[in-house]
């Protein structure tokens, strides 16, 4: 066993670090208030190659493992989650079906940009009927010889207004499994809608999107149909390694900000820190933080090995979020009033930290999910 991250994976961690603390950080709290969307950070994100971390070189991507893309992503998360989360949607779900069935005229026209962060790809999975029973949507896509006409309601988009194309889970006339669709945002009859006004994760604008009749030309279906929730499973174990990422990033954000505060804070004499309770919260905290770190660079070397991963992406995904919102909990109350005040970051980090208890699989189907592979 080696737990020594090497010296790219170093390097990787060195860089996105001083990305955050000196862009990302000094105009978290602004994009959270304002509710705006970071798109010049998330070109930036782009240029330091973050979007083609996970994809081979010949495809433009620099093949850097997950490990070393965990390590960016917890960078990300720890500066804002305003900006991670339309982060990982892009580098995962809204252009990985494109690089796996795009053919030459889909690389060019849209993954490439992508993955320089010079496009904005979304992924329309959710409808207003079918958040974790996925296979209870209603999209639908008729079947023609020359080209596909796709018709639904979809919702809870991330990065919608500012997407350039979406990946579209759909039904079609002719099969009753779900299909993959890639539709250009800028086709007849598609119609971006409100955007959800959140709790958390402000800067990531979430939006509805109807697709009204919009015409696809055959190319446009990736993979096969009818093959939809097998491409999905694909790529599940990724997007819950990546969600336990964004929370120990956040985690690590109120950690730290209470561990500093714990030992500047005086009352009663002397620092809040050298008091037993207080105490009690940090180490807890400080082993949270640990474990969950542990599980996901286990996990990110399963994938990165191409072991089976999916019980302990779940596991991580589960653990990491609950993880984290206890930690940003605790650390709202070592701050106590400041942790109140909308002044401080604390308050940021426990509603950003909410988020990760729903992306990737909410935790009640996660534990169900567990539970089926221990043979239940
Ligand atoms: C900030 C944010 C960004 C998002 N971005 C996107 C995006 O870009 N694209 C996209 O397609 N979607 C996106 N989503 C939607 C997200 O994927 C769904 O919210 C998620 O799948 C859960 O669906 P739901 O909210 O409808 O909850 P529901 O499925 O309605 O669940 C409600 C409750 O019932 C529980 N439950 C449901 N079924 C079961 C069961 N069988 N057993 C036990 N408990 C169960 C759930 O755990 C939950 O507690 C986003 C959501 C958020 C919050």
């Amino acid at each position: 066993m080696d737990f020594e991250l090497n010296d790219i994976q170093k390097e990787i961690q060195q860089t996105f670090r001083k990305f955050v603390n000196e862009k990302v950080k000094p105009v978290a709290a602004e994009i959270d208030e304002k509710k705006e969307y970071p798109l010049q950070l998330l070109k930036e994100v782009g240029k330091l190659g973050f979007f083609g971390m996970r994809y081979p070189e010949d495809a433009g991507g620099s093949d850097a493992g997950i490990i070393s893309y965990c390590l960016a992503m917890i960078e990300l998360a720890r500066g804002s989650m305003s900006l991670a989360a339309p982060c990982m949607m892009q580098s995962l779900m809204g252009i990985y079906f494109l690089h796996r069935d795009g053919d030459e005229e889909i690389r060019d026209k849209y993954f490439t940009p992508a993955l320089e962060g010079k496009k904005i790809g979304g992924i329309c999975m959710t409808e207003p009927d079918a958040g974790s029973d996925l296979m209870a949507l209603k999209t639908m896509t008729k079947v023609y010889d020359d080209r596909y006409v796709l018709s639904g309601q979809k919702t809870w988009v991330t990065s919608a207004p500012y997407a350039d194309f979406f990946t579209v889970f759909s039904r079609t006339d002719n099969h009753d499994k779900l299909s993959i669709f890639l539709v250009p945002a800028d086709s007849k009859g598609v119609h971006v809608g409100k955007s959800i006004d959140k709790l958390g994760v402000r800067g990531s604008i979430t939006s509805e999107v109807a697709f009204d009749e919009v015409e696809l030309p055959l190319n446009y279906l990736l993979g096969g149909i009818g093959e939809g929730t097998k491409g999905l499973i694909e790529i599940l174990a990724e997007i819950r390694v990546m969600t336990a990422a964004l929370a120990i990033g956040v985690a690590t954000a109120a950690y730290e900000d209470a561990i500093e505060y714990a030992k500047t804070r005086v009352q009663f004499g002397k620092p809040i820190g050298k008091f037993q309770a207080i105490k009690m919260k940090a180490a807890d905290m400080a082993v949270q933080l640990e474990t969950a770190k542990h599980l996901l660079f286990y996990t990110a070397w399963l994938c990165d090995n191409d072991l089976p991963r999916q019980k302990e992406a779940a596991m991580v995904k589960l653990y990491a979020s609950e993880a984290a919102n206890s930690i940003c909990d605790e650390a709202s109350r070592i701050l106590a009033s400041y942790g109140y005040a909308m002044e401080y970051p604390v308050q940021r980090y426990w509603r950003d930290a909410r988020f990760t208890l729903i992306g990737g699989g909410t935790n009640e189907i996660l534990k169900i999910n567990i539970a089926r592979e221990l043979g239940l």
